[in-house]
């Protein structure tokens, strides 16, 4: 039987601001353990929480670049649940008025050129709980609790089941940490959890309406983690309906190393949790003034910037795609083409030396130590002719190691493109003086003999010779191809 895969994704973003959710500890991945911690984020007697201004501000940035409805009147509300790494007992989230709803993103991937819409059902903020620390060590017979965590500012992404592939999520989450990226609210980076997701999957047989039981898998510690676990799954499912077995819907963590989905328990359905509006935190009000002056901050977005490079420039979509992927790639390649004047071949530059080496070194663009105005600069020189391609890439390298201008090292290193006739013409005398088997196949017709006459020369002048030049004062010495040139 022929299936649909069905996936929606939740997913979980720490928003980067100084303080917690509640309280005034320190917002801080890393640490030593509790020390990153007030009173309330142990819920100590007495300690109340007091929403921190700019946790709002954020998860309203984050809404609105992706395109969702901000509610007018949204509160908090109690999930209960007991776990030692949420000292009060219940975690203050949002149930039934989150503050963001509808909205979505735009997403492309292998084997979907155009573009699909996948539309979110909602957002809401709530607070991330503590860490269990166990022991690897078999003679350790407790656990430890780390609260540095607890209190940590979130937005929960939550997406319709509108994914039909494992491609497709992986795509929708690269597309949703870019858009974060961008409007600066999170470094999206699932390795320090800063986003984490859990992935719904059921499958259906194709043609059939309604959706089927869903599992709920948790653990997923990368995109690619996401990716596998997805296709695992879904084997896993389709075995079941092929032995015609049910199941319940669970929740199962991904095994990273195992390569499979474990079940971990049934899954807990929302009249569990008790839910109940949060006594000790006002409900809150938006006003269209404070979501319009938000919005007036926010900067274009990679889609429109794509988009524009492509109408505006002229670039091809694979190289407004590299160059928009992240703000500040964006950011270094306009400085540089101010300069340069150039899009393509600044695109070039950027695209293949300058992230070629970023990435390489696993740093950031603006931690690369030559800057977009040597870069732009770079490639002024070479379309004004003062010097070739190759030139430029021996001066990119000297860049590398040095704070020297391209025009410094040109003037230092003697790089200018030779351009005088006299002084070229020398050499080409010189060279085809010394290849009289290139000259004698060019009059035997073999056009290929004119690269080895050209290549000699080219190594003369160190690459500096003017390529077009050099051509023709060659051509003009060896004359028509197959004859020989009377003298
Ligand atoms: P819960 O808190 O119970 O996990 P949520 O509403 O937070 O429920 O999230 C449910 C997620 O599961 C959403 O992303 C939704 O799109 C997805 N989902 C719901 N039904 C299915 C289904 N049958 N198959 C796959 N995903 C589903
Ligand atoms: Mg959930």
């Amino acid at each position: 039987m022929e299936y649909e895969v069905i996936i929606g994704l939740e997913v979980h973003v720490q928003l980067n601001t100084n303080s917690k959710i509640f309280s005034t500890a320190t917002n801080e991945f890393g640490g030593s353990p509790n020390t990153h911690i007030s009173t309330l984020c142990v819920a100590l007697p007495g300690t109340l929480p007091v929403l921190n201004e700019v946790v709002l501000e954020k998860a309203v940035r984050a809404g609105l670049a992706l395109g969702c409805d901000i509610t007018q009147f949204t509160k908090f509300d109690r999930k209960n649940y007991f776990y030692p790494d949420l000292p009060k007992g219940y975690q203050i989230s949002q149930f039934d008025k989150p503050y963001a709803t509808k909205g979505g993103l735009h997403v492309k991937w292998k084997g979907q050129p155009e573009e699909k819409f996948i539309p979110l059902t909602r957002i809401h903020m709530e607070e991330d709980a503590g860490k269990l620390i166990h022991s690897h060590d078999p003679s350790i017979h407790h656990s430890y609790v780390d609260y540095n965590r607890a209190g940590t500012p979130l937005i929960e992404i939550v997406s319709e089941p509108d994914m039909r592939s494992s491609e497709e999520a992986y795509a929708y989450l690269n597309e949703l940490k870019t858009i974060l990226r961008y409007v600066q609210v999170s470094d999206c980076n699932m390795e320090e959890g800063s986003l984490r997701c859990d992935a719904n999957v059921s499958i259906r047989p194709i043609g059939e309406k309604g959706f089927r039981t869903r599992v709920e898998i948790k653990n997923l510690n990368s995109f690619k983690a996401v990716k596998q676990a997805i296709d695992y799954e879904v084997e896993w499912q389709k075995d079941q309906y092929s032995r015609n077995q049910t199941f319940v819907q669970m929740t199962k963590l991904w095994d990273a190393t195992l390569l499979k989905t474990i079940p971990m328990r049934t899954k807990e359905m929302s009249h569990d949790y008790r839910y109940f509006p949060e006594p000790d935190l006002p409900a809150l009000e938006i006003s269209d003034q404070y979501i319009d002056d938000i919005r007036k901050t926010l900067p274009e977005l990679p889609r429109a910037k794509k988009e524009r490079y492509i109408r505006e420039f002229g670039l091809p979509e694979y190289d407004a795609e590299v160059l928009t992927s992240e703000r500040e790639i964006a950011e270094y390649f306009e400085k540089s083409l101010e300069i340069s004047k150039d899009a393509k071949k600044t695109s070039n530059w950027v695209k293949d030396e300058v992230l070629g080496i970023v990435n390489k070194e696993n740093i950031s663009i603006s931690e690369f130590s030559v800057g977009p105005d040597r870069i732009g600069k770079l490639v002024a020189l070479i379309n004004s002719g003062e010097i070739t391609g190759k030139i430029a890439k021996t001066i990119f390298e000297d860049m590398l190691t040095s704070t020297d201008s391209p025009e410094k090292i040109v003037e230092v290193k003697g790089l200018k493109v030779v351009r005088d006739d006299k002084a070229l013409e020398e050499i080409i005398v010189r060279v085809i003086a010394s290849q009289p088997e290139s000259v004698e196949a060019w009059n035997n017709g073999k056009d290929r003999a004119l690269g080895a006459i050209v290549g000699a020369v080219m190594k003369e002048t160190k690459g500096k010779a003017d390529p077009k030049l050099a051509n023709e004062l060659i051509l003009a010495k060896l004359g028509p191809l197959g004859e020989k040139k009377k003298v």
